[in-house]
């Protein structure tokens, strides 16, 4: 079967040469756009693709503003600043997720809570997080505590892994009945739909990344979606230094961030957000290809959720049992076609290992036997 797997990868990307996971595709207006910064000299912090990039973000997420901010994990933390996240604060999230979800709640201060995925999103399980909360939280009058150790829970953060919408309808009821605040963790879900609406934009905020093995790149870069449009006047305020506009003096009236995205990575942002629809069309394209060669067999296919139209920014398959999953990694790797497993679970790093977490039995088992498969868009119809 994994000669059959690599045979197959190989007859989609038509080389004999290595196949990563995921790699950039520069086939547009890229260079002609990052050329124009470098010749008018606006390359830092001033220029048009800065303002371009967050409105072609905001018209095609259908968000009130969004804000370009140097990375995805500066985009979460400033999402996570923004829904009032304080020091000492506990902030619900998935152990499957990639660390950058936690290191930005672990540089404000707070702490996560582990709470299981759903199988059939692979992100945040709405029913795992209403049993935690039962079970540890309480409500007082000025909010969400948890009961063991008095520490006020602020938000839930759910994590789109690999694309595929969470539950978020279901998780939304859970934080209005326990007072908590959604901020969505969209890194990996530019272009994926729950219910005809944009990831991302569901919670209070939301961040994208647009890192090199993201479904578009700027280099590196991230977006915070807000909400309202007031929430978005201040994230873009506090992200670029919270300086008051004045002709030459320099006022601040809050503790900001420098995360502005430079105009250099904008440029890059503007000619790939034209290529979105084109990406997203081949990758879906991708994933039926992968999902008709995984039919039948002892291997299972993640689909998108039925409430869900997917970026399908990574595929994968679910193996049998994890000794297959660990020959399955070898095999293709040995013949320079990449595979990954998924991250090792958050509360194993050293720095989270202490975290108050619930049933962590579906996250397992797919720390275990889950594959992702090489997943850079492809023209198929050559
Ligand atoms: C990529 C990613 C991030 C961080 O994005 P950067 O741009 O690399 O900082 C955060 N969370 C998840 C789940 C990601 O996949």
């Amino acid at each position: 079967m994994n000669k059959k797997i690599v045979e197959f990868v190989r007859d989609i990307y038509q080389t004999k040469e290595f196949i990563p996971l995921h790699a950039p595709t520069f086939v547009g207006n890229e260079l002609d756009y990052v050329s124009q910064t470098i010749n008018s000299t606006f390359v830092s912090s001033v220029g048009k693709f800065v303002d371009d990039f967050e409105h072609k973000i905001e018209k095609y997420t259908e968000t009130s503003k969004a804000v370009a901010t140097v990375n995805g994990t500066a985009a979460l933390h400033t999402a996570l600043y923004m829904a009032g996240v304080e020091r000492g604060d506990l902030v619900i999230t998935q152990a499957l997720t990639f660390v950058a979800t936690c290191n930005a709640l672990y540089h404000m201060g707070a702490e996560p809570i582990f709470v299981d995925v759903s199988k059939i999103s692979l992100g945040l399980c709405p029913k795992a997080t209403e049993e935690y909360l039962a079970e540890h939280a309480e409500l007082r009058e000025d909010g969400c505590y948890h009961k063991g150790t008095n520490q006020r829970i602020r938000a839930v953060v759910p994590m789109h892994t690999f694309g595929h919408p969470v539950e978020l309808d279901e998780l939304l009821d859970v934080c209005m009945k326990w007072q908590l605040m959604l901020v969505e963790d969209a890194a990996e879900s530019l272009g994926s739909f729950y219910k005809g609406k944009h990831t991302g934009t569901l919670g209070e905020f939301g961040a994208v990344s647009f890192n090199g093995n993201k479904i578009i790149t700027t280099g590196g870069g991230g977006m915070v979606l807000c909400r309202n449009e007031r929430d978005g006047k201040h994230a873009k305020h506090v992200t670029t230094t919270a300086k008051i506009s004045h002709p030459y003096e320099f006022f601040h009236d809050e503790a900001g961030f420098n995360y502005r995205l430079p105009n250099l990575n904008a440029a890059l942002g503007c000619a790939q957000m034209e290529m979105l629809p084109s990406f997203l069309k081949q990758k879906r394209a991708l994933a039926q290809q992968y999902r008709e060669f995984f039919q039948g067999s002892e291997f299972t296919f993640v689909s998108q959720p039925q409430y869900a139209q997917s970026n399908y920014w990574l595929n994968s398959v679910i193996c049998p049992d994890s000794e297959t999953r660990e020959v399955l990694i070898k095999e293709t790797n040995t013949q320079n076609v990449m595979t990954r497993p998924v991250w090792k679970l958050m509360h194993r790093l050293p720095m989270f290992e202490k975290a108050p977490r619930g049933d962590l039995s579906v996250s397992k088992w797919l720390e275990t036997n889950l594959v992702n498969l090489p997943s850079s868009p492809v023209d198929l119809s050559k």
